[in-house]
């Protein structure tokens, strides 16, 4: 034997959203005052109501374990709202509460994914999927999807990816990081395509509450009982409820897909947090009144963000309508100069952004797309507009 690692386990690339956040941190521990636009969650506290129950569950010796697959009253409730807000037939026993949505989006893949399967994900997509597909054994393949198609994926494209190893489809709207929020008629057209060639399509709607300028999420699986059987939706409460640190992410799933989910649960990681489940049932059956006002808020720097990044030169962006994410197209400036070296990479273009301008913006590399940066609006309007200033003196002295 030798002390050599997995194979499966060096293969995955750490999360180069999370390097750049420690950047902005260690520039801030030294006192600079660094605008951070990678912010990969809401800014507001969770809500007063939901911190109540979660200290009330403690008191009262809620601390224990529960089922492995969360406890009946949160599996209802979810179920509840899968029906009545999301128009998906998930009874209880279809419903799995793991840790977070990264964890839901393991154990489904886990539970779905034989070794060299194949998981077709649109281009440009949240790191994260490729990853754990490749560690649940599965292939991804990716589809690039242009800013001339809105960053979304075609029928067309969907069906001609798919081979005889296809398994399943990654389908994110509202998605990280366009924004961009799959229409009623989209859907519908892939819908059709997922069931002739008989895969699954994964749909994580974790961005689900928001969306702007009058659209909605449609939930895939609510087209018709043939789409449904071939969906598996996940979601999360971290970003709707501002409850990232919380860990609760949920799936509803075919049953079978769902039996096996929870036997891995059961042996991998158990129940989600006792304290985190009790107050993710408030977030879900109680007052609904501090998702809207965050959505507001996150409406008032959207638009400011478009408008801002619109008259910049050497860039380009397309309005987006749902998360907190604006995706920028740097293609331009990287064909340019900066103090007389070319940039070319937007990691180059990030590095010089942090470092002489003291602003964290994600290059998009290891989303797929090498000639765009992600700048995340969960930020205070006034860092924004600092942040925003730095930008655009930087692209100014591009030459
Ligand atoms: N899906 C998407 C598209 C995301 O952007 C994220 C987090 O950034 C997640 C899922 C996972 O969320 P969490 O694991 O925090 O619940």
């Amino acid at each position: 034997m030798s002390l050599e690692l997995s194979k499966k386990g060096l293969l995955v690339k750490p999360s180069s959203t999370l390097a750049i956040t420690a950047k902005a941190k260690e520039l801030r521990a030294k006192g600079l005052d660094v605008v951070g636009f990678g912010a990969g969650e809401p800014d507001f506290n969770t809500p007063d109501n939901i911190n109540a129950t979660a200290i009330k569950a403690i008191q009262d010796g809620f601390t224990k374990y529960t089922a492995a697959a969360g406890t009946p009253e949160l599996r209802k409730a979810i179920s509840n709202k899968f029906k009545t807000v999301n128009h998906l037939n998930y009874e209880p026993d279809q419903v799995i509460v793991s840790n977070g949505g990264k964890h839901a989006l393991t154990n489904i893949f886990e539970a779905i994914l034989n070794p060299g399967d194949e998981v077709i994900i649109p281009t440009p997509f949240w790191l994260s999927y490729p990853e754990i597909v490749k560690l649940e054994d599965g292939v991804p393949v990716f589809v690039r999807c242009d800013a001339s198609q809105n960053y979304k994926i075609t029928p067309e494209q969907l069906a001609a990816a798919c081979t005889e190893k296809t398994k399943a489809f990654v389908l994110n709207s509202p998605n990280n990081p366009t924004g961009m929020v799959y229409s009623k008629a989209e859907l519908e057209a892939l819908a059709k395509v997922i069931v002739e060639k008989d895969i699954y399509v994964i749909s994580d709607e974790i961005y689900e509450y928001l969306t702007y300028d009058g659209e909605q999420m449609v939930s895939i699986g609510s087209l018709n009982d043939e789409i449904l059987a071939h969906t598996i939706t996940c979601n999360g409460m971290a970003k709707g409820y501002a409850m990232t640190g919380w860990r609760i992410g949920y799936t509803g799933a075919p049953k079978a897909v769902a039996k096996v989910m929870a036997s891995i649960q059961s042996h991998q990681t158990s129940n989600p947090n006792s304290v985190a489940q009790m107050a993710s049932l408030e977030a879900i059956t109680g007052p609904q009144e501090s998702v809207g006002i965050m959505r507001q808020e996150f409406d008032r720097r959207r638009l400011y963000m478009f408008d801002r990044i619109s008259k910049m030169p050497h860039v380009s962006t397309i309005c987006p309508r749902g998360a907190f994410y604006v995706f920028v197209d740097i293609s331009k400036a990287l064909e340019l100069s900066y103090n007389g070296k070319k940039i070319e990479t937007c990691a180059e273009f990030a590095r010089i952004l942090i470092e002489e301008y003291l602003t964290a913006v994600i290059p998009c590399a290891d989303f797929g797309f090498a000639d765009h940066i992600r700048l995340s609006y969960a930020i205070s309007i006034e860092q924004i507009e600092k942040g925003l200033n730095r930008i655009e003196e930087f692209l100014n002295k591009l030459q």
